[in-house]
């Protein structure tokens, strides 16, 4: 029989280690490994190359700034040119979602290069009696914004598909609807992931820090403590505890919280640790200026090293990026830190950024990136080894990385909405330069030689921890 593709002469790369192998590939999936060249259709030659599991990015924020038929667009092209194979958006509505899910749905199917997942946010009891609704449609994990509320409550929710205003909203995310999702996300068997901060502490901390006219991101982060992170963190977790439910923190990013997390841990909460790339590469000691304005904010040098050495130490599970597809002149909207819009586009940016940084300054093994970047997140979020593995009856999902290629990272190198980026002029020394798709060849040597719509939302099952 003739198969569809080979992929020839690459290290081929998963948690089983390193072998020097063709990956044989027939209707998207692998469908087994040799030592010769069987007929196919195409063979990729990986010469130099290694290939891995396609990256998944859990944390990815499009269709706030532009609708998702749009966005799903530009974001999956940065995907693609960046290594990821899946991205997975975090999905913001204000109402009913029997009344606008399916909307987001039909039009994200037909406008992606690669593939997709869906958490969905959860601000009111009318969304938190609807979690059954979501999980018949694929959406199988769920958010919760404990940032948001009080005087700290406004939030953009994504936009309804083809319209271009910005959908702005006032939520309470109390203790009661945190519990009470964290109890209907354990009857449903789906992990609840959460964004620690205390929306009390960092109303004030923020009044507090206007009233003295402080400025910068050196204030910004002293307004949001990572005291207030704890407190986030030792709320939800009780509450894990009590209904038995998995909690995946979302970019951790201080000691503190780290800390707090080993503790909850040992009280026998179920926890999953996400991290950042810019929590691994930004401090605001080192960072001037407002672009790096996120939430939570990036803190010092030494919290940066003991991200590092948390993710060394395998205390972190997973890399999402935050991704936020916004642009300069909303980003700059005010003329100081308080006026700045928080969050920054980086999925572009997160391979290359972990292989520099990361493995080819041995702060992490290759073995370690492949769990934090696609086999940790399939599992956790039910997609394993469908995803986040390179076995026989896996999807293709399959990126090529030069570990030697350097290139200078700009924002115009990923095509997405962005017209800026933090690492801007940053020198990285290690490339995705192929993104395969379910068998499909979408990205080569920053080029998008993909298909839109080849990209598929997938279909889940229950955690695999
Ligand atoms: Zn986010």
């Amino acid at each position: 029989m003739t198969y569809d593709t080979v992929i020839t002469n690459s290290h081929v790369f998963s948690s089983r280690g390193m072998v020097d192998q063709n990956i044989i590939i027939d209707d998207g999936k692998i469908v087994g490994f040799t030592n010769d060249v069987p007929a196919s259709d195409n063979i990729i030659d990986g010469h130099g190359l290694v290939s891995i599991p396609g990256p998944i990015d859990t944390h990815v924020h499009y269709g706030v700034y532009s609708p998702i038929n749009r966005a799903a667009k530009t974001e999956s092209h940065a995907a693609a040119i960046g290594g990821v194979t899946t991205m997975m958006r975090m999905l913001r509505l204000g109402g009913s979602f029997t009344r606008s899910l399916q909307s987001q749905l039909d039009a994200a199917s037909k406008n992606h290069y690669v593939d997709y997942a869906i958490h969905a946010s959860i601000f009111t009891q009318q969304q938190i009696s609807e979690m059954n609704f979501c999980v018949s449609k694929g959406v199988r994990s769920f958010k919760i914004y404990m940032n948001l509320g009080g005087e700290v409550g406004h939030v953009y929710m994504d936009m309804p598909p083809d319209s271009s205003a910005l959908v702005a909203a006032q939520v309470d995310v109390t203790d009661e609807i945190v519990e009470q999702t964290v109890k209907a996300a354990a009857e449903l068997d789906c992990p609840v992931l959460v964004h620690a901060e205390d929306y009390e502490s960092c109303g004030c901390g923020i009044k507090t820090a206007k009233e003295k006219h402080q400025d910068g991101l050196s204030a910004w982060s002293s307004s949001r403590s990572p005291e207030f992170e704890a407190k986030a963190i030792k709320t939800v977790s009780k509450f894990g505890r009590d209904y038995d439910c998995v909690i995946y923190f979302v970019h951790i990013g201080s000691e503190r919280a780290l800390r707090q997390i080993e503790e909850e841990k040992k009280l026998g909460t179920k926890i999953f640790v996400e991290t950042c790339p810019h929590y691994l590469t930004l401090s605001y000691e080192k960072q001037s200026g407002y672009l790096a304005k996120v939430m939570p904010p990036i803190r010092t040098e030494n919290d940066r090293k003991a991200v590092w050495n948390a993710l060394s130490q395998n205390l972190i599970d997973t890399i999402g990026t935050d991704h936020v597809a916004n642009q300069l002149k909303l980003k700059l909207g005010g003329d100081d830190v308080w006026g700045a819009l928080a969050g920054f586009p980086g999925i572009g940016t997160a391979v290359p950024i972990l292989l520099n940084d990361g493995v080819n300054q041995n702060r992490i093994t290759l073995n370690q990136f492949i769990r934090f970047t696609s086999e940790n997140a399939a599992r956790i979020f039910g997609m394993y080894p469908q995803k986040g593995a390179l076995e026989k009856n896996s999807d293709a999902d399959i990126t090529m990385i030069d570990l030697k290629k350097e290139k200078t990272v700009s924002s115009d190198l990923f095509g997405g909405f962005s017209d800026y980026i933090v690492y801007e002029g940053r020198n990285l020394k290690g490339w995705p330069v192929k993104t395969i798709v379910r068998g499909e060849l979408v990205a080569e040597n920053f080029e998008v030689v993909g298909k839109l719509g080849h990209g598929k939302l997938v279909e889940r099952k229950n955690s695999m921890f």
